[in-house]
């Protein structure tokens, strides 16, 4: 992973957010795309805020000293004891899911004698047009209450009567991979229309708005390049304009880049083990890795650039043939990328590159067939350096009882 393209990222969004929306606005690194310790530290030097979605990942930033009061808990199903964990380690703020969740949260708080701060997530109704699996701010999503059925009212009023929560605002994340500014433009408004409503309605003014997040990033070389400063400006004059046509004034934006913070940053190398052809059918090319270290294309056929890394400049002027890289698990469907065009005599010990592998790809890994996780390197102006260790036999068989 390339540091100073994941800072650069920060900056762009910090700079950017404050530019669009004011000083108190602030990104918060949705650290479910890539979560170890150095990642936080990274973010806590950069001054972002952090989205985190289990007590794993709290834990994480809090082992490095990650201030919590800048960390929104994400989820749609905290238990008791996650509640418990994340007030005692005093992250700033809640996400809230459902009701359920706000009884347990406000029990919970009332036990420790707190007020807890949360906001309500929502979903504005919102098709983002990306892959199903990656779409979340629809009506029938898994995740929030929806506006258009009257639940995203219910729960704000709801929420309002309970003594030991602030509500301080509201949530929508609409999807991911999404290019079209437009998308997080109609959410922003529904956001916003819905905040006046239940200012007009109800009396309530909300302090925060958090629109998710989801800019798309580059796979492959005909994606299109979003321009982050730009859609953000761009969303911010939206989100401004709207506010004083409403009357509101304007609230604490949030914006939750996750994939977009570390993807480009992150590349994968493998060495090739086998190759196989089979005339008239398909080529396999198998390196050492595969589902484990990059689930992805099984989840959702994600879309990758695979390159020989070891002889690029050789390697282009050379024959071609179409192969899928494939992984080394007892499994048909661990493939890395199908249709990859790789040369005819890539043989074992060649390296294979595969770009843009630093969101939802190490965050996302397993130890299916019991293979070890690879070790993360973080490269700073040339000089390398080991964040994340890889994993011995005696990590595999840490938990196991004789
Ligand atoms: N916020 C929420 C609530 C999410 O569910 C996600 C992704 O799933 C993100 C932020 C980050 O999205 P992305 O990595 O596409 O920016």
């Amino acid at each position: 992973m390339d540091e100073d393209r994941i800072r650069l990222q920060c900056r762009t969004y910090l700079r950017a957010m404050r530019e669009a929306f004011g000083e108190a606005a602030l990104p918060l690194y949705a650290s479910k795309a890539a979560s170890f310790k150095q990642i936080y530290r990274i973010m806590q030097e950069e001054g972002m805020g952090i989205d985190v979605v289990s007590v794993g990942e709290i834990c994480t930033a809090h082992a490095v000293g990650f201030p919590l009061e800048r960390a929104y808990f994400h989820s749609n199903n905290k238990t008791d004891a996650d509640i418990l964990y994340a007030m005692e380690r005093g992250v700033g703020y809640f996400v809230v899911d459902n009701r359920e969740e706000l009884d347990a949260i406000e029990r919970v708080a009332s036990e420790k004698g707190s007020v807890q701060k949360i906001l309500l997530r929502l979903t504005p109704g919102i098709d983002p047009h990306t892959y199903e699996a990656v779409s979340t701010g629809n009506v029938d999503s898994k995740f929030g209450s929806a506006i258009e059925t009257g639940q995203a009212e219910e729960i704000t009023t709801y929420a309002l009567t309970l003594p030991h929560l602030h509500l301080a605002g509201f949530h929508c994340h609409v999807g991911s991979q999404v290019f079209d500014a437009d998308v997080f433009l109609r959410s922003a408004e529904i956001m916003l229309r819905f905040m006046a409503e239940m200012r007009d309605k109800h009396g309530y003014l909300a302090e925060e708005l958090d629109l998710g997040g989801g800019f798309g990033v580059r796979y492959l070389a005909e994606d299109p390049v979003m321009n982050i400063a730009d859609t953000v400006k761009t969303v911010g004059e939206s989100v401004q304009a709207l506010c004083r046509q409403l009357g509101l004034p304007l609230p604490a934006i949030r914006m939750e880049p996750g994939r977009s913070i570390v993807a480009e940053a992150g590349m994968t190398l493998y060495t090739v083990g086998t190759v196989k052809q089979i005339p008239g059918y398909k080529n396999y090319v198998s390196v050492d890795g595969g589902m484990t270290d990059n689930p992805r294309f099984a989840l959702y056929r994600s879309p990758y650039t695979v390159l020989l890394a070891n002889r690029t400049e050789k390697a282009e002027a050379e024959e071609q043939m179409r192969c899928s890289v494939v992984g080394r698990c007892c499994e048909s469907g661990d493939i890395l990328q199908e249709n990859v065009s790789l040369p005819c005599d890539v043989t074992r010990d060649d390296l294979v590159a595969v770009l843009t592998t630093g969101a939802y790809n190490y965050a996302m890994s397993s130890n299916y067939n019991r293979l070890p996780r690879p070790p993360v390197i973080m490269v700073k102006k040339g000089n390398a350096r080991l964040v994340v260790k890889r994993e011995t036999f005696e990590d595999l068989v840490r938990n196991d009882l004789d």
